[in-house]
């Protein structure tokens, strides 16, 4: 039988908890959103922990467990979870490692462990070091946010038991990588000479002559840190036999998505910021269906409101969620599955990821219509879905889309 389709809208950090100034509400109590209410009230709803019930989330973990991922059992450690957030397609067995561009002496002692915080001109510096080849192994290296880089190693032989190359204090010279186990030395050996090729390289670079002209410390060494083996994913193709695809503005997700295999699609003004264009994401999503099974849409921009701690900016973020939901609530067919739900709360008062339950809804042909009239983290909570954890979510999803296989006889 051809399966229905899924489409999981991801509003991150979308959850709250009652805000004295908006009279003890949480921001999704106090928006308007018709779109939602109404998908609530001709829906299933639910509260979801979205890792298990008082595991404050990253959003990396929660993604892989909203995606049917153990986050316990793949998550190997943030170097290879933020290789992939610099927008590097991870594969199982990489090994990859968190970097800072640096800046050092001739005696390679380090001055600015971050380079004067560079935020300029990182993407050229880590291209002239991307695709080298040492020993036989794929060298992979993207800047990320100010001067923060990823660096992955691809290939046979290799070892995330290794030590850093970042002494972690300044004044100190870059350390000879090292293994720590038997069988790391190749990947030690590599890491030293990846050092020093990118301390011949960035030195001579054009944007750190500039630096230099402008009297700006130059980003002349990488100090490496953190090595980490990626895990062998089953792919959502592999486990359920769907094509899938990701509409994200943020590099973290992106790279999540991209390393279960799902085609990251790129889509103009669908940033990871406030200013996202969330039409155009929804449009992308629902386009995307003509040749794919699944889509997962993440807007971020709920939880930037609540690590600035802004609610009436998170009230306005919501309402302009809804309208998005609206196109899809126009667009949609019977035959698709929607979810909407968040990868963690970021309430407003605490400025950060909690532990608190977020609100669900699954909406589509067949589902039992429960008697929740409104989206929110507490009229949610009376919903016939219950509380559930992240990982129950997609099972759900395809159970209702037809798409399971029997358990048993
Ligand atoms: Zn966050």
């Amino acid at each position: 039988m051809e399966g229905r389709k899924l489409l999981l809208i991801v509003l991150d950090g979308l959850g709250d908890r009652p805000i004295k100034d908006l009279g003890n509400k949480t921001p999704l109590q106090l928006a308007a959103k018709s779109n939602l209410d109404w998908l609530a009230s001709n829906g299933a709803c639910g509260i979801l922990d979205p890792i298990a019930p008082g595991v404050c989330p990253g959003s990396d973990t929660s993604h892989l467990s909203l995606l049917g991922y153990d986050p316990f059992q793949v998550y190997t450690g943030r170097g290879p979870f933020e290789a992939a957030g610099a927008g590097i397609a991870v594969k199982g067995g990489d090994v990859a490692f968190r970097c800072n561009f640096a800046t050092v002496d001739r005696d390679m002692r380090v001055l600015d462990r971050r380079a004067g915080r560079i935020k300029q001109g990182t993407v050229e510096l880590a291209k002239s070091l991307d695709g080298l080849e040492i020993e036989g192994v794929r060298i992979l290296f993207k800047a990320g946010t100010e001067h923060r880089a990823a660096l992955v190693l691809r290939g046979p032989g290799l070892s995330a038991d290794v030590s850093d190359t970042d002494p972690h204090e300044e004044g100190s010279n870059i350390l000879e990588c090292k293994a720590i186990q038997p069988g790391a030395e190749k990947t030690a050996r590599i890491i030293n000479e990846f050092s020093r090729i990118a301390h011949d390289t960035l030195r001579q670079h054009s944007v750190n002559r500039e630096r230099e002209e402008k009297g700006v410390v130059p980003a002349n060494a990488v100090l490496i840190r953190g090595g980490g083996i990626f895990p062998h994913l089953k792919s959502i193709e592999e486990k359920h036999n769907m094509k899938s695809a990701v509409v994200a503005g943020v590099a973290l997700i992106k790279g999540i998505c991209g390393s279960v295999g799902m085609e990251v699609l790129e889509v103009k003004g669908a940033t990871g910021g406030l200013d996202t264009d969330m039409m155009a994401k929804a449009k992308a999503a629902m386009d995307a269906f003509v040749d794919k099974d699944f889509v997962l849409i993440n807007v971020k921009a709920a939880d930037i409101c609540g690590h600035d701690g802004r609610p009436m900016d998170k009230v306005k973020v919501v309402e302009r969620a809804d309208q998005m939901l609206g196109y899809i609530r126009d667009h949609m067919t019977e035959s698709l599955v929607l979810a909407v739900t968040s990868d963690h709360s970021t309430p407003c008062a605490v400025r950060n990821h909690t532990g608190d339950p977020v609100p669900m809804l699954i909406f589509g042909e067949g589902v039992r219509v429960d008697d929740v009239q409104t989206f929110d983290e507490i009229a949610c909570a009376k919903g016939g879905l219950g509380r559930l954890r992240g990982i129950d979510l997609l099972p759900l999803m395809l159970d209702l889309a037809g798409r399971n296989v029997k358990f048993g006889a």
